[in-house]
């Protein structure tokens, strides 16, 4: 058999879970919270349910979630879009990203994308038999590097994938950065994916410059979006995609013959439950809340913090470690301090297709505070 991937393995977050189940680690490591959602969102599942909606929705999502969604597009970031023809629900963000890329990308086209990124892209761009092309974050601030992105666009580019906030490094793009893009793809027919998973946790009073508040941008665009990071709610699998008309209009059909639609109750659930926005508009405060909680605690302890503007991940250097293993490559030291210290993290070089050692962990603080609390303490002992 010839893989259609040769190069992947089971992903990093899979793996570094599973050893930490394996031995009793505080799983810092894959991202998602130990803590449980609004019981309302529940009571508001149940009552989905209980109204009967357990059959297929319409193909592009229920129309309640999109018009719920159209209305936040247009109340946080001024773009009218319409749910009958530019906004369709996905089964997470997962699905929304590769749906894209096999609706656009044709074999032999390029799709830039901004490493260090998310571990799905690349494969992504294979399985459409399109050619990644990686272009690096500028080192040690992760921001945009703008003259190395505008030398990676060819005649064959098909799209560029951003994702701000940003996994692994918590970087934000600016507004400036945005208009800058915008600049610099208009004169092209470049197609743009827009990960915009963590939208609500951007920290200090920036505010998240979704593609959707630039025109040029917008009308280009995928924009993507997950209910799990917002709600916490990660195993609900449920995003959207926000897409011009003829870009929806592709998406979708890739779209019906991938899943069809996603699952119903939890749907109306959503829809219901956005007509409140204070949910999503108190995310930033309360993972700021518990991004200083842990960065005050490592502030104490020899691993050496890099900056964090957003998401709900902190990564650190290890290279002042009073430990031999600091030595260790990234996912070696991963793994050993998983199973000896029990604290479970992501090396840097999972996000990197050549596995660039950079000595630098991702820790997730999407946690309670006693989960936090108890991982500083085990990882002061280094
Ligand atoms: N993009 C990024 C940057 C992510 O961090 C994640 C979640 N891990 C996803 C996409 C996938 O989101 P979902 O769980 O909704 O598929
Ligand atoms: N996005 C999550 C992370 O970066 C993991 C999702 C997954 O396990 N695929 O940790």
């Amino acid at each position: 058999l010839t893989s259609r991937l040769p190069k992947v393995g089971t992903t990093i977050f899979t793996v570094m879970s599973a050893l930490a189940t394996e031995h009793g680690a505080v799983n810092l490591g894959q991202g998602f919270p130990d803590f449980h959602c609004d019981p309302a969102l529940l009571d508001a599942v149940t009552q989905a349910m209980q109204a009967g909606h357990n059959q297929y929705p319409p193909m592009p999502g229920a129309l309640a979630l999109r018009q719920a969604m159209a209305s936040k597009m247009q109340a946080l970031y001024g773009l009218a879009c319409d749910p009958a023809t530019e906004i369709t629900v996905t089964a997470g963000a997962t699905q929304a990203i590769l749906t894209a890329i096999l609706a656009v990308v044709q074999p032999g086209d390029e799709v830039i994308v901004l490493e260090p990124c998310y571990d799905s892209y690349v494969p992504n761009i294979e399985l459409a038999g399109g050619v990644a092309v990686r272009v690096p974050l500028t080192p040690g601030s992760f921001r945009p590097d703008f003259d190395r992105i505008a030398a990676a666009i060819t005649p064959r580019t098909r799209a560029l994938l951003i994702n701000s906030p940003h996994n692994p490094s918590g970087m934000v793009w600016s507004e400036t950065d945005m208009r800058r893009l915008e600049a610099m793809l208009a004169p092209t027919d470049v197609l743009l994916i827009s990960d915009e998973v963590y939208e609500h946790m951007v920290f200090d009073g920036q505010a998240h410059q979704s593609a959707a508040r630039f025109p040029g941008l917008a009308a280009r665009a995928f924009i993507v979006s997950s209910f799990g990071k917002t709600y916490h709610v990660t195993g609900w699998k449920i995003g959207t995609v926000v897409a011009p008309a003829p870009l929806t209009a592709e998406f979708r059909k890739v779209h019906q013959f991938n899943v069809f639609t996603v699952n119903t109750p939890m749907q109306h659930a959503l829809a219901a439950y956005m007509a409140d926005p204070a949910p999503y508009l108190e995310l930033a405060a309360f993972y700021q809340r518990k991004r200083d909680l842990f960065r005050e605690g490592l502030a104490t302890t020899r691993f050496r913090l890099l900056p964090g503007e957003g998401t709900y991940f902190q990564c650190v250097d290890i290279s002042n470690l009073a430990v031999p293993e600091r030595d260790l490559p990234e996912g070696d030291f991963c793994q050993w301090l998983t199973r000896e210290i029990g604290v479970a993290a992501i090396p840097l070089s999972a996000f990197y297709g050549d596995g660039f050692d950079q000595r630098v962990v991702r820790f997730c603080f999407a946690k309670k505070d006693e989960t936090l609390r108890e991982g500083i303490k085990r990882l002061a002992s280094l």
